[in-house]
């Protein structure tokens, strides 16, 4: 079947060739993850190999036509590898959003032939490392407001001055996308984004310690300064970068959303088998009601997750793109995921704290996929102000997009 999803259109794949893809991911996690997770961390660095080898397995190309070097299956498709992905280990997953979503997606649906060409096939393929800045020191839930960094027209160049802040793989990709301020005066409408390649001149990158988070993505500073990039970069038009910002997170919320889903049913799984074996006063703590309270409400939580992101991700597939439909996915997943992780914790008691456990990586990730792609405050406003009719979330849909050359 071929449907039209945001811009492009793709074939979408089977119910039985989905199944098959999330055995294929599932097998790898088990085998080729879990097992290397403590080489990998000790390593401390961005395991490129390990990306590569998820783009040979096809996760990052979901969403893309075969001429670029994806398979076309769509969003569902997408959705399942960033579940699986995280149930695996949540910091890997992390790709998702920065090779087979929020950059490549943007890029596709935004971009000209020849950007298209020259950057999709490399990220999806996980063999280019893309990341995507738009948060600044000043704050990233209002970045529109907080944004400082401006791109001044110079001849063939905009020359590009200002900081971005928390940027993840910036300090080893390839590219990525920037978003600035071409006219601080028109408020939305002065924001454009450029695809900007790392050894441009003027781009500097500092390492920020997050040692909670281990050492599988990194997050970044980033400084240009006087960094010139040719006009043929600009992502879009002059003055397009919010509405290319709010497209980037449709996609965006709906992989953060199932990299949350994977990560609450990890939670669940390890809690399932660890109050099993351990005993306390003589019997297994899973016969205690509070632990059964627990594992009861995580089951809820990940059956529901499941149904809020699935169902947003074949309505997108339907080509029924809803930024309140992802922003309700985003939103509650990462509310189960967190609440999973929470409970998870209680239930290995001292355990927890293990770094030869990944509970303690599980509580970190979930309290930060609650912030990241629109915190969860700011999703609480946005779906209460759609409920109440104020401002519609999926505003932003009606305006047509334009079509890529
Ligand atoms: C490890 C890591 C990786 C990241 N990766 C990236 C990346 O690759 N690219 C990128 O651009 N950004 C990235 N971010 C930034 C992330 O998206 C921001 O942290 C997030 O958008 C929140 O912005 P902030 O931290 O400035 O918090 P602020 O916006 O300052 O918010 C602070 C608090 O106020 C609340 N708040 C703000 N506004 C409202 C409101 N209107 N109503 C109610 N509550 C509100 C927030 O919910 C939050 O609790 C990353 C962050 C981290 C920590």
């Amino acid at each position: 079947m071929s449907v039209e999803t945001g811009q492009r259109t793709f074939a979408t794949a089977s119910a039985e060739d989905i199944r098959a893809l999330r055995e294929v991911l599932r097998e790898f996690g088990r085998s080729e993850i879990r097992p290397n997770v403590r080489a990998l961390e000790a390593a401390g660095t961005l395991p490129k190999e390990m990306y590569r080898r998820i783009g040979e397995l096809g996760a990052f190309g979901c969403a893309f036509p075969e001429s670029l070097g994806g398979s076309a299956m769509g969003i569902e498709a997408m959705a399942v590898c960033a579940e699986e992905l995280a149930y695996a280990y949540p910091p890997l997953s992390a790709g998702m959003n920065m090779q087979g979503a929020t950059v490549p997606l943007t890029i596709l649906q935004w971009g000209a032939a020849a950007q298209v060409e020259r950057y999709v096939p490399g990220l999806i393929s996980g063999r280019k490392i893309g990341f995507n800045a738009m948060t600044e020191p000043d704050g990233g839930s209002d970045f529109v407001g907080a944004m400082r960094t401006r791109a001044v027209r110079d001849g063939g160049d905009y020359v590009l001055n200002g900081s971005k802040m928390w940027i993840t793989n910036a300090d080893v990709a390839d590219v990525g996308i920037v978003y600035c301020k071409t006219d601080p005066a028109a408020g939305h409408k002065g924001v454009s984004a450029f695809l900007v390649e790392r050894n441009t001149p003027g781009f500097q990158t500092r390492r920020i310690k997050c040692s909670v988070l281990g050492s599988l993505m990194t997050t970044n500073e980033l400084h240009f300064t006087d960094m010139r990039v040719p006009a043929g970069q600009m992502l879009g038009e002059e003055g397009e970068g919010f509405r290319i910002a709010m497209s980037a997170m449709d996609y965006g919320r709906v992989v953060i959303a199932a990299r949350s889903l994977g990560l609450a049913r990890a939670c669940l799984d390890a809690s399932v088998e660890y109050a099993d074996l351990r005993t306390a006063f003589g019997q297994k703590i899973g016969n205690f009601q509070m632990i059964k309270k627990m594992i009861a409400e995580m089951v809820c939580d990940v059956a529901a997750a499941q149904e809020l992101v699935y169902g947003t991700a074949r309505k997108f597939d339907a080509g029924q793109v809803s930024t309140r439909d992802s922003s309700i996915a985003k939103f509650f997943a990462g509310e189960a995921a967190n609440r999973a992780a929470q409970s998870a914790s209680e239930i290995f008691g001292g355990y927890a704290f293990s770094d030869e456990l990944p509970i303690s990586i599980y509580l970190n990730y979930a309290k930060l996929w609650q912030t990241g792609e629109g915190s969860a405050n700011l999703q609480r406003v946005l779906i209460a102000d759609d409920a109440l009719g104020w401002k519609s979330l999926d505003r932003h849909q009606r305006a047509p997009r334009k079509l890529p050359q």
